[in-house]
């Protein structure tokens, strides 16, 4: 096992990993920007480096600043949390020519599921359901036309390099298909420097639905069922529950199971979460998140896994510590992501935490490093905490989750608090009853 881990991230997040890490008898080191000089998480690791300036590129994201602060401090592993270098293959790669390890999966793997098109190919021949479409990049109007008759209106025009939601155009129908195509690759060359782009069919009405799954060096692969993060707003999520309230537990063993034979054929290590669109009883691979998620917690409360823990011990080269079939779940799970935003604009809304009072009891947990009298900075995302409530049923899960919402105070700055408190009374929510779509429909109505 690892000695000394280095956390290559901040906030809560990093709290999250010295957490386990701390349980596991290893030591931490946390690395931070001159503005999160005084964070919570830099406070409970055993060491901590200063990076660089507040800007992301300058502190979270300087590669060289990082394999410093592990030279000096003789980390023996780095886990990148989520965001920043957690994707960034090239980043996998010098840390293991350090002779460093990387808690996560090889950078091959990295860089196949980090480009649309290659991933959507690599899913399709591992047996994975994908959104029809275009088998690539198209790459003149008369393909697109022909394809589009074929796969049906509405199409959605995709960049290939896109990401953040970024760089679709819908065609409602075969009029506006070429200026679809052509402003969707100026976009995409503007934002990506790269105008490739492809067609799927565009689903009206979907659920976002991920399935969990896990991997390590011995072997084992196990699905750790599903998490619904269909409440998004300008493609992020904003609420995520675990099960999702549209399927059964046969519909669940079933992609379940595709999706962990895919990895097994993959040779797939550590954690992972392959991104699907749901309607109509059909699944719809739209990308893998080759990482941690923020969302990992509503899984961990249903499961009862530690999923940090056990990517420590894979990258650590130990078998994972349960088997699919020790992989039973209780009850039902909601995070509600705390911004310090506006709950109706959401601007941003940094500054100092003048209050701050967590709820508790039976089923409550709290990721957060925020505390009575901590600066938020304005240089990074603006999510100060989550809220994780588990109950045996989602009526209980709801109940637990109005009163922590009533219990909760984070006062001096905005927050989406108040959105959450509206969200949990209102009645399509309360059945379950929405699409990727419906949040923006709601706050529109508020
Ligand atoms: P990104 O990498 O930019 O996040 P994704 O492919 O994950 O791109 O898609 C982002 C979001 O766009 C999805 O969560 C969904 O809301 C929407 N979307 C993507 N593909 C489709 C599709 N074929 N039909 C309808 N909506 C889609």
């Amino acid at each position: 096992m690892f000695e000394k881990v280095l956390i290559a991230n901040r906030g809560e997040i990093a709290l999250r990993i010295n957490r386990a890490c701390h349980e596991m008898g290893i030591k931490t080191v946390a690395v931070h920007s001159t503005a999160d000089a005084d964070a919570m998480y830099v406070r409970l690791a055993d060491e901590s480096v200063c990076i660089g300036p507040p800007q992301a590129r300058d502190s979270y994201l300087n590669i060289p600043a990082i394999i410093a602060a592990c030279e000096i401090t003789g980390a023996d592993a780095v886990h990148p949390g989520y965001g920043f270098l957690s994707e960034n293959s090239r980043f996998a790669e010098i840390l293991e020519a350090h002779g460093i390890t990387f808690i996560g999966p090889t950078a091959e793997h990295i860089r196949i599921m980090g480009d649309k098109i290659i991933a959507k190919k690599t899913a399709k021949s591992l047996g994975i359901p994908v959104v029809p479409g275009s088998d690539g990049a198209v790459t003149n109007d008369a393909d697109a036309l022909r394809i589009a008759d074929e796969i049906g209106y509405p199409v959605l025009v995709k960049a290939s390099s896109g990401g953040g939601g970024r760089g679709m155009k819908v065609a409602p129908d075969r009029e506006s298909l070429s200026s679809a195509l052509s402003t969707a690759r100026t976009e995409a060359k503007a934002a990506f420097g790269d105008d490739a782009v492809y067609l799927e069919k565009y689903l009206g009405q979907p659920r976002h639905i991920e399935i969990q799954v896990i991997g390590d060096s011995h072997g084992n692969v196990a699905h750790l069922g599903e998490r619904d993060c269909s409440l998004q707003r300008r493609h992020q999520k904003v609420l995520e529950e675990c099960p999702s309230p549209a399927l059964n537990q046969e519909e669940r063993d079933k992609i379940g199971t595709i999706v962990a034979n895919a990895m097994q054929k993959l040779g797939y290590l550590g954690v992972g979460t392959v991104e699907f669109l749901y309607e109509e009883g059909q699944f719809y691979f739209i990308e893998m998140n080759t990482r941690l998620q923020v969302e990992h917690p509503v899984t961990e409360a249903v499961t009862g896994i530690d999923i940090v823990r056990e990517q420590i011990r894979i990258a650590a080269g130990l078998e994972m510590s349960f088997r699919q079939k020790d992989v039973v779940f209780h009850g039902h799970a909601i995070e509600c992501r705390i911004n310090a935003e506006d709950p109706h604009t959401f601007a941003p809304s940094p500054g100092v935490i003048k209050e701050f009072h967590q709820p508790g009891g039976l089923g409550v947990r709290v990721d957060s490093g925020a505390y009575t009298g901590y600066r938020i900075p304005p240089y990074y995302d603006s999510m100060i905490g989550k809220l994780i409530v588990h109950g045996t049923s989602r009526n209980e899960c709801l109940m637990r989750l109005r009163r922590s919402l009533r219990e909760i105070v984070v006062d001096g700055v905005k927050t989406t608090i108040p959105l959450f408190q509206e969200l949990v009374n209102d009645p399509e929510f309360v059945n379950g009853d929405y699409h990727i779509h419906w949040l923006e429909d709601f706050l529109a109505r508020q």
